[in-house]
This record gives structure tokens, C-alpha cells and sequence, in this order.
């Protein structure tokens, strides 16, 4: 058996978990990441895309921004295709200036590995076997086993950054849990494809087929989103299927202007809401998508993991550098609060954006429902405080700063 001891432990190399490392790294503070893939794997996963303002700043105050400066796109609108009628969400003038950053998830991750490699920090890759012991206790740690040795690693703190089928989350003892959860009954079918995207901005497309959605990654490479049946295999999409289908639900300019080509990467997402409360037990702290899941609609999951990294950050800065251990009690509140809000925003994206063909409430028939999210749209886009009210929660909530502890 090898033991390590270190300040923070941090489990999963995901972006939670690799910016939380950075940041506290430029504070002093000791850590040490535990991942059960391999880091090509982390990279080859491609999930979200558009940043909020509060993410770049956390990115440049973990001095990782350099590639995200100068490739990001910055965004200062969306458009939303419903009732064969465009409409521009004008970010930028609805929230007195802000905007947001489209600039890939997979390449945040890999700057902040390449930052992680310089620094010498140590990450465990390819490990198995986590589990996690005395988290009540002064020091707790985590067992684990890697390159076919079994560790210990003794802490003062667990980050569990380990993503929603991680183990952290499960560690809280279940009478001591809440769990929320929506399951929505479709999918979205996603497609990358290095030919230049059918519009600057993303297009969020509400049609009688199913949502679509136009994202891009950079200005040769698309992103595309077909919602589709939870059944579906994505065998069963060849890519000539896609682009087609996709066709259809894209208004019809944009439609003429589609550059079809050979995927890059295809995959099914079903969508999930989903929270668990509190986030904390003991010297464990849930972070991310451990703890919560948004539909993928309104571009919250990776906002939200970002600002619970941001308050975990400064609550651990808080404790090494001015002893105020007290101040970790706040973690689970602060990020809640924020949790809340996205999950809010996602679900209410989604409802009004999907067609729903089975239940999707015990009161509700589908077509009743489609009725009322159909007016609520309708609402929303034909009036200027709709729209205002739809920009500033896609540009993002400020975070909410700690208390003094008394
Ligand atoms: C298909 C898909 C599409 C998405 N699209 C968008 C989008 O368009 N916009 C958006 O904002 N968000 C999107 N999201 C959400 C966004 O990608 C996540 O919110 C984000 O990845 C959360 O980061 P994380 O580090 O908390 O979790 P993860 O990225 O899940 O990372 C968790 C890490 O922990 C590791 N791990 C798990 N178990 C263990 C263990 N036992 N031991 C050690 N390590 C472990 C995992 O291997 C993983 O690397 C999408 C998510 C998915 C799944």
C-alpha cells in the first residue's frame, strides 16, 4: 500500500476538476486529481460550447485563458426559428453589454491539462477501485488503486468532481440526500463536422418535427443537434439521415446554405434534470455535475459547474490563507441557489423549445402542454422584457460572493 497526503483531493479530471485544481495551485494550495479514464478519453468526449462571462473570468483568473482569447468567438446574440418567424435574442444590448464565448469544452480541458502537466501537479489517470473513507473526519482519504498498486491518499478536504455516474454523490449517506429528477422523454442526436457552420450565431430551431439546434465550434467547424426518440441508436443515423433530417428543421436560408460533409463524432444525450441537496457532507464537496444535471437547451451544465468551482475555490483560499475554517459551511447553499436558477432556465428552454409526443406531466395531456408552452413563447419573443428577461439568464447570473463568518 503507497500513501500520499495532500490538501485537496480532487476526484475526476473533468473541466470541475482540472480548474478547481488550477486555481487552487495558484493560491498555494496542494492537490491531487484522481481520474478513472485516460486522459485522451477526458478529451475525446465533446460536450458543451458556449461559456458564460463568468467562466472566461474564472478561466483567466486560473491564468489558463491564452488559446481561449485569441480562438474564442465571442457571441452577442442567438436566434430563435419558431412559427416559420427569426428572432434575435440581442445579448449584448438586452444585458447592457454582456455576451458569451464560443470556445469548445474539449479544448478548455486540454488547456487545462497541458496547464497541469507544466506545473507538475500530479494527476492519476487510469485509476479504479475509488472509494472514499472517514469523510466526517479531520482527515479523511481516499483508497484507490493505479498502474496495479493499491494507494491511500490522506487529505484535509474531498472535491468530488467525478461527474453524475461518479461515486462521490453516493458517498453521502442516503438518508441524508435529496435527489430531484426529470426524465424527458427524447433525446438530442448531436454531430460534429469539420465544414463551416450555416450561421455565425447558434439557431434554435422549434418545428413540427422536433427541436434542432445550429451551434459551431469554430467558424470550419459545426455542431449540430437533432432532438430525437429515446429508442434511437445512433447506428441507425447514418450521416446522410442526419444532415437531411437536420435540413428540415433549419429555417430556409439557413437550410440552403448547410454544408453537409462526414461526421467527425456522432452520439445520442438523453436529457435529464436533475439536482442533489446539499451538496456537502462532512469534508465532501460535490461539484459539478455530481451534483447536478441540466437539459442541454440552454447551455447551463458547464456554467454551473463552473461557478460551483468558483465559490469551492474561494471558500479553500478562505481556509489556507486566512484560517477561517468556518466559511466551508456555505458551500452548499451558495451553489444551490445558483443550481437552481440554471436548472430553471434549462427545464423552462426545453419545454418550450421540444415537441412532446408521450406524458410529460401527470395533469397534462402532450397536446395541452404544447399548447401552453407554445403561448409561452409566443410571449416571450414578441415582447421586449421577454426577451431581456431570456438574455440575461443565457449570458448567466452573477456569482453570489461568501459572508464573513461571524
Ligand atoms: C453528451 C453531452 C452533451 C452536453 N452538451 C452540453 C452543452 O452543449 N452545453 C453545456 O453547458 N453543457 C453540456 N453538457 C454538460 C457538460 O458537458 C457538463 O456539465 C460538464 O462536463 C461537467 O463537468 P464535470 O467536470 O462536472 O463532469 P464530467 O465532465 O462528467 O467529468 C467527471 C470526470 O470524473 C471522472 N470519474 C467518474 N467516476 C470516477 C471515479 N469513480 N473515479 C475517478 N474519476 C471518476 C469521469 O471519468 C470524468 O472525467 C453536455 C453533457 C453531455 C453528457
Amino acid at each position: 500500500m503507497k500513501k500520499l497526503t495532500t490538501q485537496v483531493a480532487i476526484i475526476g479530471a473533468g473541466p470541475s476538476g482540472l480548474l478547481l485544481g488550477q486555481l487552487l495551485a495558484r493560491q498555494g494550495i496542494e492537490n491531487i486529481i484522481i481520474e478513472r479514464v485516460s486522459s485522451e478519453y477526458v478529451l475525446g468526449r465533446i460536450r458543451a460550447g458556449i461559456l458564460e462571462q463568468g467562466f472566461v473570468e474564472l478561466v483567466r483568473r486560473a491564468g489558463v485563458n491564452k488559446r481561449m482569447d485569441r480562438e474564442g468567438e465571442v457571441h452577442d446574440g442567438f436566434l430563435i426559428w419558431a412559427n416559420d418567424k427569426l428572432t434575435r435574442i440581442d445579448l449584448k444590448n438586452l444585458t447592457g453589454g454582456k455576451s458569451v464565448l464560443c470556445y469548445g469544452q474539449t479544448e478548455i480541458t486540454r488547456d487545462l491539462m497541458e496547464a497541469r502537466s507544466e506545473s507538475g501537479l500530479l494527476t492519476c489517470y487510469e485509476s479504479s477501485e475509488l472509494e472514499l473513507h472517514d469523510i466526517t473526519a479531520s482527515k479523511p482519504y481516499l483508497s484507490f488503486e493505479h498502474a496495479g498498486e493499491k494507494y491511500e491518499l490522506l487529505c484535509d478536504y474531498i472535491a468530488g468532481c467525478d461527474g453524475f455516474h461518479g461515486v462521490s454523490r453516493t458517498s453521502i449517506p442516503e438518508n441524508l440526500r435529496k435527489e430531484h429528477e426529470r426524465v424527458y422523454p427524447f433525446g438530442w442526436l448531436g454531430l460534429l463536422a469539420d465544414t463551416p457552420p450555416v450561421n455565425e450565431e447558434l439557431i434554435y430551431c422549434k418545428t413540427q418535427r422536433g427541436f434542432a439546434l445550429a451551434s459551431r465550434r469554430s467558424a470550419t467547424r459545426s455542431r449540430y443537434y437533432i432532438q430525437c426518440s429515446l429508442e434511437d441508436r445512433v447506428e441507425q443515423w447514418s450521416d446522410t439521415a442526419f444532415w437531411e433530417e437536420l435540413k428540415q428543421r433549419l429555417p430556409p436560408d439557413a437550410a440552403d446554405k448547410l454544408v453537409t460533409g462526414p461526421s467527425i463524432e456522432k452520439s445520442i444525450a438523453p436529457l435529464r434534470s436533475f439536482v442533489c441537496e446539499p451538496m456537502q457532507y462532512g469534508n465532501l464537496f460535490l461539484v459539478g455535475d455530481a451534483a447536478h444535471i441540466v437539459p442541454p437547451t440552454g447551455a447551463k451544465g458547464l456554467n454551473l459547474a463552473a461557478s460551483d468551482v468558483a465559490t469551492l475555490s474561494t471558500i479553500f483560499e478562505r481556509v489556507y490563507n486566512e484560517g477561517d475554517k468556518q466559511c466551508t459551511g456555505q458551500y452548499s447553499a451558495i451553489a444551490l441557489r445558483r443550481v437552481w436558477h440554471g436548472e430553471r432556465f434549462s427545464w423552462w428552454m426545453s419545454n418550450m423549445l421540444h415537441r412532446f409526443d408521450t406524458a410529460v406531466d401527470n395533469a397534462l395531456a402532450p397536446q395541452t402542454f404544447e399548447r401552453f408552452m407554445h403561448s409561452e413563447l409566443d410571449f416571450y419573443l414578441n415582447s421586449d422584457a421577454g426577451k431581456r428577461v431570456m438574455a440575461q439568464q443565457y449570458v448567466g447570473l452573477p456569482y453570489e460572493s461568501l459572508r464573513v463568518s461571524s
